[in-house]
């Protein structure tokens, strides 16, 4: 009776001790009432448009349309000011509120009220404004450890002059002491879901720092619905993506990202569910509904709630993917990665020979250990980690059917993610470069092989028991 098979068990394992440390360390805040009503913030959406329509950057109107915001706010007794200058030569008006807290720490929350040419941006982007106007009148009362700066930015759409000048009215000093920053984009949407979108891995070269696991793990456990990183649908896939190629997201919070100010931007639009009136005349406040405001509002509440009871912590935010509010870091990741490569090393020794399928799964183990040891691709990472695990099951399947599906079951993901990387390269206009394309052949190379073993066992006599 041959018993390698048995050492498939050896990755699950592997993972199975990843999931356990990973959720022994997620985080578990109290529970917080939360007081922001949709319905009051989607009255003052309807105004904001009402008021203004079209509200380009640089334009005649955007000190009135800063002014009308500081009023807004100043009605419900929330101090807010106009703070204008001038940024590489143009004009920048943005409308700051802040509430003390009883540290010198702070948080940010950046929501743009700009919009491109021609659109009313209902949507993109009156709805967080009403955000933070309802946010404002949510947190009066509240007693927060970090002070809190609401800031409805201008020139966001123009390339985030706003976001840059309000770095300077913070001064060095107080950005340093910024524990996070939440920008705010498109937040009424009822066909889409509730997602943040973190500084992808290749905006490491332009950000100090990547953003810390931390961040996004304890806005995800605080939240009272779901809330995924990246996509609402293929979370996992979407890390990997942004975080392998040089997918971009971002909005203002890109700037405090750059600072080291762990930043990251909650909105209802992703690659799978996309706002379509997005920049076009169309983005009226017809297409967007108080329920779905209502249901972005309280995840933002909370978040901030969650983030002001975190202790200050600017930890250097190593890869990582974040599953629910499991947080996943490199070293789990590592551990994770090295189960396949344990199960086919033993695989060899059991056997004392070499053939075909064991080069592969050797080949296939060392994969994701070399990926995530040179330079972490989350996807090599995604693609190899099945197709070790399931390879010593390969080689004693009895059945030649049995080995086909169990082949094919280890290939499939390599195949899917190569199709999907090459598809999303040209969909989303990302630039390939070196780094980029090894991965690329690499999946390519892997989906081959695995297709290779899945043939091989179904043209193969059953193995002699
Ligand atoms: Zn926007």
């Amino acid at each position: 009776m041959r018993r390698e098979g048995w050492l498939s068990a050896i990755p699950l394992a592997t993972l199975l001790v990843a999931v356990i440390a990973a959720a022994a360390q997620a985080p578990e805040p109290a529970p917080r009432e939360l007081h922001f009503d949709g319905k009051r913030a989607f009255a003052d959406l309807e105004a904001f448009v009402g008021a203004f329509g079209p509200r380009p950057t640089r334009s005649s109107r955007s000190r009135d349309v800063a002014k009308w915001i500081c009023d807004r706010f100043e009605k419900d007794g929330v101090a807010a000011r106009v703070s204008s200058g001038y940024v590489r030569g143009d004009p920048v008006v943005n409308t700051l509120a802040m509430f003390p807290g009883s540290t010198s720490r702070f948080l940010v929350i950046l929501g743009h009220h700009d919009t491109v040419p021609g659109a009313p941006g209902a949507e993109d982007n009156a709805s967080s404004v009403a955000a933070l106007f309802e946010l404002a009148r949510a947190l009066k009362g509240v007693q927060l450890r970090h002070s809190v700066i609401l800031c409805a930015t201008d020139a966001e759409e123009s390339g985030g002059a706003g976001a840059e000048m309000l770095l300077f009215d913070l001064g060095k000093e107080r950005v340093e002491m910024t524990d996070a920053c939440i920008g705010l984009e498109m937040l009424a949407w009822p066909g889409g879901s509730p997602v943040m979108h973190a500084v992808p891995r290749n905006y490491a070269a332009v950000a100090k720092r990547y953003v810390p696991g931390t961040m996004p793990a304890r806005m995800a456990a605080a939240s009272p619905e779901p809330l995924p990183l990246g996509d609402p649908r293929f979370p996992l896939l979407a890390q990997a993506f942004t975080r392998t190629c040089s997918a971009g997201t971002g909005s203002d919070d890109v700037f405090f990202a750059q600072k080291g100010v762990p930043a990251l931007f909650l909105s209802r639009s992703s690659l799978s569910h996309f706002y379509p009136h997005y920049h076009k005349d169309s983005d009226t406040p017809d297409k967007l509904s108080a329920e779905a405001l209502h249901s972005s509002g309280r995840i933002l509440e909370s978040a901030v709630l969650a983030l002001d009871d975190m202790p200050p912590s600017r930890e250097d935010g190593r890869d990582y993917f974040l599953a629910g509010s499991l947080l996943f870091p490199q070293r789990l990741l590592t551990l994770a990665a090295l189960g396949p490569m344990v199960a086919c090393a033993a695989l060899a020794i059991w056997r004392r020979r070499s053939d075909r399928v064991l080069s592969i799964a050797v080949g296939f183990a060392a994969l994701p250990c070399l990926s995530v040891a040179i330079r972490f691709q989350p996807l090599v990472l995604l693609a190899c980690w099945l197709p070790g695990a399931v390879i010593p099951l390969v080689s004693t399947a009895p059945k030649r059917w049995a080995r086909f599906a169990v082949a094919l079951t280890g290939a499939l993901p390599a195949i899917l993610l190569a199709i999907l990387y090459t598809a999303g390269a040209s969909m989303f206009g990302v630039r390939m470069g070196w780094g980029d394309g090894i991965p690329l052949l690499t999946m390519g190379a892997m989906s081959l092989a695995g297709l290779g073993v899945a043939v091989k066992g179904l043209r193969d006599a059953p193995a002699p028991e």
